[in-house]
């Protein structure tokens, strides 16, 4: 497991609400990894935080009286009736606690929770790693579209586009060619996403560049997960030590036949 994958999982694991299997991998990758150990510390922190301090929020005392010169006339003057001899006593009971500073202090605590409550569904709403890095290929595939130069290294020849990756990457990537599946290999160049060089390969799908983005990780096999950013589709997996992310125009179908072949070949 790597730490893209890692991050999408601390939340569920924060609450307890992994699987099994995926909670011992999970496990495995904090015990070397002290980045993810900080950030499972933080979501911790902000649980704790949420749930030892929501009720005890005090409003300033000029919005309390704001509050309560905003209650309806009827709220502020009610008071406790006596309750008749053998009914029941609920009522008075409701009344009685609907005092005015009361109704204040529930109001109070109302807006403390709802403010801690918005603190936490836009911390969860955080993008992910995984989102993140989504976002940046984007960036980097229109980036190079707009160029008119988004292939360093024109071949249709993976004897070719391979060797030109030496000594511009810390890495070799596998250039795979699909031309006999309908997808052609047109060429490659390195580029700069998640704060590191990467080899990026340019697939031809029909009149649609695919750009394929492989760099090493340190986690294992994983399915493609599918996703669209800005019009376009990702797909984004990890085998044989490297993470894969594919991007293209073409349709989502289009792209995940891509993936399926350039898989099955590479296998
Ligand atoms: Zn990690």
């Amino acid at each position: 497991m790597d730490c893209d994958e890692a991050r999408d999982l601390l939340d569920a694991y924060a609450d307890n609400a992994l699987g099994l299997g995926e909670a011992a991998r999970l496990n495995h990758h904090l015990q070397d990894c002290a980045t993810c150990r900080a950030e499972l510390d933080a979501i911790r922190d902000l649980g704790h935080a949420l749930r030892a301090q929501a009720p005890y929020h005090r409003a300033p005392d000029a919005l309390r009286r704001r509050v309560l010169a905003g209650l309806p006339q009827g709220a502020a003057a009610a008071s406790p009736r006596p309750a008749q001899p053998g009914g029941r006593t609920v009522g008075r009971g409701v009344r009685a606690w609907a005092s005015p500073a009361n109704v204040a202090n529930l109001a109070m605590g109302m807006i403390a929770a709802c403010a801690l409550v918005l603190a936490a569904v836009l911390w969860l709403q955080r993008p992910t790693a995984q989102g993140l890095l989504a976002q940046q290929i984007v960036a980097s595939h229109v980036r190079a579209l707009l160029s008119g130069h988004p292939i360093d290294v024109i071949s249709t020849d993976e004897h070719t586009v391979k060797p030109w990756f030496n000594g511009r990457l810390d890495y070799a990537p596998p250039v795979v060619d699909l031309a006999s599946l309908g997808f052609p290999l047109v060429g490659g160049r390195v580029d700069y996403v998640g704060a590191r060089r990467v080899a990026v390969l340019t697939y031809h799908a029909g009149g649609h560049p695919i750009d394929l983005y492989l760099f090493p990780t340190t986690g294992g096999t994983a399915a493609p997960q599918t996703r669209s950013n800005d019009g376009y589709s990702l797909a984004t997996w990890t085998a044989g030590g490297m993470r894969y992310w594919a991007i293209t125009d073409a349709q989502a179908a289009v792209l995940q036949r891509f993936v399926q072949d350039l898989r099955s070949a590479s296998s």
